[in-house]
């Protein structure tokens, strides 16, 4: 089972409480009107689908309804990191699991 502290509310969540919203950092085209069919396949299918730590971003729908950040290893379900989302994921556990 998952459990997170959601950072604003900070209540201990269980993934039943929690809704998943997939890879955190999928940017939208910026221009709509003018991204090419490319450029949307991209934003809407195209997803690294990692064994190993992952980017993603949860909400925390039981509670105060607010989206935030967690780096969650797939397999294990560790967490590494949990921020609010207009914070950035630190980059130094990613090179830390690169140079492993
Ligand atoms: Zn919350």
């Amino acid at each position: 089972m998952i459990l997170l502290r959601c950072p604003y509310c900070r209540e201990m969540r269980s993934e039943a409480e929690l809704t998943w919203g997939g890879e955190a950092g999928i940017m939208r085209p910026a221009d709509p009107a003018i991204a090419s069919d490319t450029e949307w396949t991209e934003y809407l299918f195209m997803r690294t689908n990692t064994k190993g730590w992952l980017q993603e971003q949860w909400c925390c729908s039981a509670g105060c309804g607010q989206w935030f950040k967690v780096e969650r290893h797939t397999v294990s379900h560790q967490i590494r990191q949990i921020l609010r989302f207009d914070e950035a994921f630190s980059d130094v556990t990613i090179a830390q699991e690169g140079a492993a």
